[in-house]
């Protein structure tokens, strides 16, 4: 809970800013390029009217920014949060214009959300308040502009409704205007534990690089979802032994191991992996701070903290979330000698499939999974390998090296594109 106390104070905005800030000074980046990509291009903030089931109206606020279109139309998912702010998905877009760039896939950043717990709401009326949002953002969003995604509390059927709100705007279906859709509908196969896989995929390089036997690697993963759940499944597949889970019920521990299935059909039926029978209940703080090889931050910003920084005992951080580490921890865990594999790079296999899903629809040719996986694969090594030649011969941080192949690349083209008019 200290945790959450500490990190509801601190702004993700500032801390994407200031980690561009450093990168910036490693490049030694001109000024005017520096002021131009400091700041989004672009911030719509909306209030809409829902009816709810009851029969009342309820006013939801919601976001949608576009960060950097020079590498090509802003991309990124949409989340339901009841803590959702204008400066979280600042901080988000910002994120994704570099994920995009470090895994060199031609899109911008982009990033929505819309303030309201899912949880408190029926499917009805979170049918209606999907597309009504759509519609509010619709001025922003089209295949080749702004391609929104699933993200915490949305998933492929919410992007069906958004396809669907979009295409019955326009009068024709546009499957391409949004990503992770449902296959029936053109969506990728394997989009949906593509973040999950590329993980692994960049666990499975950093393994290799530290000389870390992963059958011998005990692992605790943050958050539960979509990302949390597909990472711990499958570094169980790869032999690691799952020793700690969380969600925001709170954390369970088990040093001989949890079957990670087991834990799954659990939260099924419970919506929790609380209660969960064998494991001990700790809390989302502890487990970030358990005894373990490898921890997967899979939650929210903000997690790792100047606070609890210095009792990280993980060898490896994975960083699964977007911004789970603020810029003065990150200085603890470099000190500390930890090996953290940034979120721009570690999470951004879901952005990489959303890629393939967007191409696949503008080409109306559907590839399977095999050939999603192995290309999937192939971004990710080749990222994962480029960003960790550049930290040697740089002499930084993994972040560091990130941030600087991607601002690199996103200050290129927009200097190469020059300033209209
Ligand atoms: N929401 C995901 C992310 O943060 C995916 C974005 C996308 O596929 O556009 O990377």
């Amino acid at each position: 809970m200290a945790t959450q106390t500490i990190a509801a104070a601190i702004n993700p905005w500032h801390v994407a800013q200031q980690q561009f800030d450093l990168a910036a000074v490693h490049l030694n980046l001109s000024p005017g390029l520096r002021k131009v990509l400091r700041e989004p291009k672009r911030e719509l903030t909306v209030h809409f009217p829902v009816k709810m089931d009851d029969g009342t109206v309820e006013v939801f606020t919601g976001y949608r920014v576009q960060h950097n279109l020079s590498r090509g139309p802003a991309k990124g998912g949409i989340r339901y949060h009841q803590d959702v702010t204008l400066d979280e998905v600042k901080a988000l877009a910002m994120w994704m214009t570099w994920k995009c760039a470090v895994v060199g896939i031609p899109f911008g950043g982009g990033k929505g959300g819309v303030r309201v717990d899912p949880k408190k709401l029926s499917l009805r009326e979170v049918e209606g308040l999907t597309r009504r949002f759509t519609t509010e953002i619709s001025i922003l969003i089209a295949p080749d502009r702004d391609i929104p995604a699933p993200d915490v509390n949305t998933n492929a059927q919410t992007m069906a409704w958004m396809m669907d709100t979009y295409s019955m705007n326009v009068g024709y279906t546009a499957p391409a205007v949004v990503t992770g859709k449902p296959v029936a509908l053109g969506g990728s196969e394997g989009r949906t534990e593509a973040t999950g896989r590329g993980v692994v995929y960049s666990i499975v390089e950093a393994a290799r690089h530290l000389d870390m036997d992963l059958g011998k690697c005990r692992v605790a993963v943050q958050g539960f979802g979509n990302v949390g759940g597909v990472s711990a499944r499958l570094i169980a597949a790869e032999g690691a032994t799952v020793v700690g889970l969380s969600d925001w019920m709170g954390a369970i521990y088990r040093p001989q191991g949890l079957d990670v299935d087991a834990v799954l059909a659990w939260v099924q039926e419970h919506r929790t992996v609380m209660g969960f029978p064998g494991a001990r209940e700790i809390t989302n703080g502890e487990l970030l701070e358990l005894d373990c090889d490898i921890l997967i931050p899979a939650a929210l910003e903000t997690q790792i903290t100047a606070a609890n920084a210095g009792k990280i005992r993980a060898r490896m951080i994975a960083e699964a979330a977007n911004g789970p580490t603020t810029p003065e921890a990150d200085e603890i865990l470099h000190k500390n000698g930890r090996f953290v594999i940034p979120d721009i790079l570690c999470n951004a296999g879901g952005v990489t499939v959303s890629y393939f899903e967007w191409v696949q629809d503008l080409e109306r040719d559907f590839w399977n999974i095999g050939h999603v996986n192995e290309k999937l694969r192939e971004v990710m090594t080749k990222a994962f390998a480029s960003t960790l030649e550049m930290s040697l011969k740089q002499e930084v941080s993994m972040r560091t090296a990130a941030y600087m192949l991607a601002v690199q690349r996103v200050a290129d083209a927009t200097s190469v594109r020059g300033l209209y008019p």
